[in-house]
């Protein structure tokens, strides 16, 4: 694949960050790629996001410039209690993690993608371990072929569900995130603060807006709230300034909510001419937050197995090894700081207070610590 007279054909399935990065990535190594998105409008949601030094670096492996529509941040390095004390404080240019609005890294993403690539109101109902694929566009169904079929439709992916097997799991939280208008509140210093079973996180983005999330232990999933806005407020409202400030000046609408939910490890990534890549191959709870990285990385790694001619067994090898350790770490992760208990607690409380800025930083690294393979120069002059 990928090497003969006509150009190797990729169908990719879901325009989020996983399938459009490997949409790049597969046109640099040569191919003519289809982007197939169910949604009306290829579009992320209103919410920020945080980019460990390993995306960044995929990224930069493909020509994607990011860093003008993002800030350094710490993401987790500076921690407070809900009255506002400092438990661990931080600079944001010590670990090199990038936050911007997911919106913006969809609008860079899209524009390294001509639109005849990317095809909207196209829902993908079945697909083939031989690269056949049906779907649903615009009322009527089609059936498409390709060389590789790469499955980037999120974490209830579709494709894993009927070539593979396991559904999402609920892992006990639910979040509510959201991104403030321009200037409503401003300055913020970022921190992240510890409450029992409630977490608020407060992240400055580019163009003075706030991107805030509220994290929540709860009992069942799929609770769904007239009011989101008040529903965030009801749990942090009397928490320091300026977590309720945040939410508050967050239009209700844009208040978005979720379950926390990942997925068990799936055995192999690759099913004949159909693999798996980003939260439908291993979805996992936003504690490290790498999982939008880690789709990132995926893109990078099948473009080099395929154009270094090492195939997809490769990229199941190398992407299965890296992402199991860090989905199990994420799921630990949120174990420790579910539990409501004084003594888990206080010990979280303390053993942050203890933990220097420094030793964080190291002990984050061992995610980050990545670096993407070589990909050849374009072979399309495109992409
Ligand atoms: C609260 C929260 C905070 C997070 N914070 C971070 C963070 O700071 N940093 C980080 O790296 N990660 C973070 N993550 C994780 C990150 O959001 C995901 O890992 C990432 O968005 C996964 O991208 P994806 O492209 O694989 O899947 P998705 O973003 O889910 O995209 C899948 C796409 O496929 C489409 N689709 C689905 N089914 C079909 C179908 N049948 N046919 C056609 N299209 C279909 C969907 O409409 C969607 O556009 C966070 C997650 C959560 C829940």
């Amino acid at each position: 694949m990928g090497s003969g007279e006509e150009a190797s054909t990729a169908i990719i399935i879901g325009a989020g960050i996983g399938g459009l990065v490997a949409a790049v990535g597969l046109r640099r190594a040569g191919w003519s790629v289809t982007v197939l998105e169910r949604a009306p409008v290829i579009a992320e949601v209103g919410a920020g996001l945080t980019l460990w030094p390993n995306a960044e670096r995929a990224l930069d492996t493909l020509g994607i410039e990011i860093r003008s529509r993002a800030v350094p941040t710490i993401s987790r390095g500076s921690l407070r209690t809900p009255t506002g004390r400092w438990l661990r404080r931080s600079h944001p240019m010590d670990v090199g993690v990038l936050a911007m609005h997911r919106a913006d890294l969809h609008d860079v993403l899209r524009k390294r993608l001509p639109e005849t690539a990317l095809h909207t109101d196209a829902e993908v109902v079945s697909v083939s371990p031989k690269g056949v694929v049906v779907c649903r566009c615009g009322g009527e169904e089609n059936e498409l072929t390709a060389d590789l079929v790469v499955a980037a439709d999120g974490v209830n992916s579709v494709t894993r569900r009927t070539l593979w097997s396991g559904d999402p799991v609920f892992q006990g939280r639910t979040v509510w995130r959201g991104v403030t208008p321009p200037g409503s509140v401003w300055p913020v210093e970022e921190s992240l603060t510890l409450g029992r079973g409630v977490q608020a996180g407060v992240l400055p983005l580019p163009d003075e807006r706030v991107y805030w999330f509220v994290t929540v232990n709860a009992d069942r999933p799929n609770q769904s709230y007239a009011d989101n806005r008040r529903e965030a407020l009801h749990r942090v409202g009397d928490w320091h300034h300026p977590i309720p400030a945040l939410i508050a000046t967050t239009p209700e609408d844009q208040v978005l909510h979720n379950d926390v939910v990942d997925i068990d490890p799936v055995p192999t990534f690759v099913n004949e001419r159909v693999v798996l890549l980003g939260d439908a191959a291993h979805a996992m709870p936003p504690d490290l937050g790498q999982g939008a990285c880690q789709a990132i990385e995926d893109a990078v790694v099948l473009a080099a197995c395929l154009s270094s001619g090492d195939g997809l067994q490769k990229y199941d090898d190398l992407r299965r090894a890296r992402v199991h350790p860090m989905a199990e770490a994420a799921r630990a992760s949120v174990r420790r700081t579910s539990n409501t208990g004084l003594l888990a607690h206080l010990t979280v409380a303390v053993t942050a207070r203890m933990i220097p800025p420094s030793a964080w930083r190291n002990a984050t690294a061992q995610w980050s610590d990545w670096s993407p393979p070589e990909l050849p120069k374009g072979k399309n002059k495109h992409a």
